[in-house]
């Protein structure tokens, strides 16, 4: 099974936040919806609306992500096609096929971050 993409995840809504998980912390779930919401350009108000979190809390995360763009490739936002001595992955943001780790690693955080940026991070 392919693993879904994030606008299979978030494009029907927000990740569910049942008032049990009262916490200030973000999941791993929320962290993507959060860089799904970047994608599509929209506002942090918006993106903290979506998700019933607090404006502050979007523009946190995102700033960290700048600050240190490891946050972003942990979220696994890639998928391994085929056997692994291929390197040929899938981008789980806009789907696209690419050839190597470090490739694929740089394509997803060019979906958020400047290029210059990303030069820095993954020369
Ligand atoms: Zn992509």
């Amino acid at each position: 099974m392919p693993k879904p993409t994030l606008d299979q995840l978030f494009r029907e809504g927000r990740p569910p936040r049942d008032s049990a998980q009262y916490h200030n912390w973000l999941t791993a779930e929320e962290r993507r919806f959060i860089l799904w919401g970047i994608k599509e350009r929209w506002p942090a108000v918006r993106i903290a609306d979506g998700l019933a979190v607090n404006e502050a809390t979007v523009r946190r995360f995102r700033r960290r992500c700048w600050d240190d763009p490891g946050l972003i490739l942990e979220l696994d936002l890639c998928e391994m096609m085929g056997r692994a001595k291929n390197e040929e992955y899938r981008c789980l943001v806009c789907e696209e096929r690419v050839i190597t780790r470090r490739a694929v690693q740089r394509h997803i955080l060019e979906h958020f971050l400047e290029e210059q940026w990303v030069n820095e991070f993954l020369p």
